[in-house]
Order: C-alpha cells, then structure tokens, then sequence
C-alpha cells in the first residue's frame, strides 16, 4: 500500500481505527474524518504518532474537507454509530450519516475516482429467517421499530452504493459486518461483550437481556480488519459477510466471559429489548471463495485483551 492514500470516515471508532492502524502498517497515507460523536480523541492522539496520518474534524454529512488537488485511492465509509443503546439516542444522526454522509463520500470517489467501501451490517437481516445468513437473503427488517433507523438507513447504503456503480461505474465494495469486539470499543458502548466484561471486572452481575437464548457469532477486530482487506483488494462489487462464524448463546457468553475473567460476578435477567434478533450467524463461504480467509482469534484470548485495554482506561 506504498504510495496509496485512503481516507477513513469516522476514523476515531473502533473498527475503522482498527483499519486506519492495518493501512499506516501497510505503508499508506491515511486520512481520518471523525465528528467525534462516538468515537474517541485517544483513538486519534494513538493513530497521529504516524507521520502518515492526517486528520479532519468533520461532520462528514454537513460537509467534506476540500481535499483539492489531493489523490485519493480508496476510500472507507465507516462511519456510523453502531450500538443499540445509541438507536434510542441518536436516530437522526445515524440515519444522516449513512445516508447523506454516504452521499459524499461517494461523490468524493467519483471525483477522485477511488475505490469506495461501504461498512454495512448484518443488521440488513433484521431478525433472519434463515440460519446461518448467505449474501443473497434479503432480510426481515421492521421498518418502524427501534433498530430501523440503524437497519434501513444501512440498507439505503448499500443500495446508494450499487446505484453509483451501476450509473457512474464507481469502483465500489460492500462488506456486511457481524458482531465484532476487541479494544478500542467504548467499555460504556452499551454492547453484549463491552457490558458483560466491565460487569465482570466491576464484580457486578452481567446483565443477560431475555433468557438469554438468543444468539451472536463474535469476531476480534483484527480477523475483521483482514475480511474488510480481503473484499477491498477483490474485484467483487456485491456484499460479503465479514464476521466468525462461531456462534453462542448470550447466556452462555456470560458463562465464559466470567470464568476467562476468574471473575465471582453472577447473572441476572432484564427484559429483552424488542425486534432483538433471536439468532445470527454470519456463513463466510462466499469471503472464503474469494481468499483464504479464516478468523484467528480465539474467543478466549479476544477477551483477555479486550479486558487488559479496559483496565488501562478504568
Ligand atoms: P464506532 O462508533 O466506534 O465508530 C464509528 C465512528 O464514526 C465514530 O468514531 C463516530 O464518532 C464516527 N461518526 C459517526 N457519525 C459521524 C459523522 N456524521 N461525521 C463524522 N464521523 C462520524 O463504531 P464501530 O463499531 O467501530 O463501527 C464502525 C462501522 O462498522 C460503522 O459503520 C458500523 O455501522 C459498522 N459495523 C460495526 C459492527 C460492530 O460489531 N462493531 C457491526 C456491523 C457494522
Ligand atoms: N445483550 C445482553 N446484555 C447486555 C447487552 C446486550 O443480553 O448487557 C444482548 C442483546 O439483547 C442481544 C445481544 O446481547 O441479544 C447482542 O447485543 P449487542 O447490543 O451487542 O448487539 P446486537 O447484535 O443486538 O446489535
């Protein structure tokens, strides 16, 4: 990636960090947008120590920094709030952002005649009927319930995405991202593994939502960052699931999430949110035929450093 210069949308959250750290370690030149609304300035002050870092604070559904004369060659449309806490909060800002702020950035590619990638979600799926979820399901998504701003904003996205390839031939990838952890991630974000490890750090009960029956596939960020590098260097204009396939019920997330901790905290049960997805599950068959990918990362050691970064911030 020598010579190459990729600009990261909401570089100070904790995937597309994540991504900027994989890119300046490849040799690139990255630029980051962030408003800051969830992401964090350490993010930005670790990511500066490279002097192939540039950074912009930009609301990127407002406007874009004039980036003139400037070369582009990819650029990662990653920003978005993620978290269902933040779905009740800030609806309007993520349904801008996915959909004006992706707006920009691929009429920014246009102009620049860069390869664009779009974050987008299993979320796409809503609650899924079929198991484990291929590509070319087109998913149960409640339009008006408390996910939808998430959801359909996401699938309006993916559907900009393929519009400006299709009319303007923009170079453009999506990637369909599953459930994925790892430091960096807020420990008040509000997510399944961010709660259940500060909960057992803290000596507090883990908050399981429902019976705890529902399940998720959880991948460290850095086998993700790989998945997202493989389908950008494709030649694939349609989505790929990124994720690990591993699958867990959250009651037993909770299980092991206390004995890898050596934590005494116990579980107590709170009403399950509405529209939770009961079971998710990413098939990565179609990454796969396209790459040698295969997550590395075991859930056990994904947690302990997980905790080890959340202890360095409590
Ligand atoms: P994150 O909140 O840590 O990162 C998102 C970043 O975007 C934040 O730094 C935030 O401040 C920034 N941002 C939001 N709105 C902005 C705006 N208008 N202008 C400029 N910056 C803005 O979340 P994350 O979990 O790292 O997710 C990153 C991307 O991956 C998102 O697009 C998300 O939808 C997608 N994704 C993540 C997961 C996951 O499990 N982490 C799963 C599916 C999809
Ligand atoms: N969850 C839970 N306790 C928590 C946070 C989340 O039981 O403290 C459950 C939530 O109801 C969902 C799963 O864990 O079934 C994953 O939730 P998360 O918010 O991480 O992401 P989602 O996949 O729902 O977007």
């Amino acid at each position: 990636m020598e010579g190459k210069t990729v600009l990261v949308a909401g570089a100070a959250g904790f995937v597309p960090s994540t991504l900027c750290e994989h890119y300046l370690n490849l040799g690139a030149k990255v630029i980051g947008l962030d408003n800051f609304i969830t992401g964090s300035e350490s993010n930005i002050e670790l990511l500066s120590k490279s002097k192939n870092f540039e950074f912009h604070k930009h609301n990127i559904y407002e406007s874009l920094p004039d980036f003139k004369s400037q070369k582009i060659d990819y650029i990662l449309s990653m920003a978005s709030p993620a978290s269902p806490i933040d779905f009740g909060l800030i609806p309007l800002e993520i349904m801008r952002v996915n959909s004006e702020g992706t707006l920009k950035l691929l009429e920014l590619a246009k102009e620049k005649n860069a390869r664009f990638l779009e974050a987008s979600t299993s979320e796409v799926y809503g609650d899924p009927e079929i198991h484990p979820q291929t590509e070319d399901y087109v998913g149960h998504v409640n339009p008006i319930g408390p996910r939808s701003c998430y959801d359909e904003s996401k699938r309006f996205a993916e559907a900009l995405t393929m519009s400006f390839h299709t009319k303007y031939k923009v170079d453009t990838r999506i990637v369909r991202i599953f459930n994925t952890y790892g430091p960096r991630m807020r420990p008040n974000d509000g997510r399944v593994i961010p709660n259940f490890i500060t909960q057992a750090m803290r000596g507090e009960d883990l908050t399981v939502y429902g019976d705890g029956t529902q399940t998720r596939s959880y991948c460290y960020s850095t086998d993700l960052v790989q998945a997202i590098h493989n389908v950008l260097m494709s030649d694939d204009v349609t989505p790929f699931n990124c994720g690990n396939p591993d699958e867990y019920t959250v009651k037993e997330t909770a299980e092991l999430v206390i004995k890898i901790l050596g934590s005494k905290s116990k579980i107590k049960y709170l009403p399950l949110p509405k529209d939770d997805p009961k079971r998710r599950r990413p098939n990565i068959g179609k990454l796969q035929s396209i790459s040698d990918y295969k997550p590395v990362v075991k859930f056990e050691d994904g947690i302990k450093a997980t905790a080890e970064y959340f202890k360095t911030l409590l």
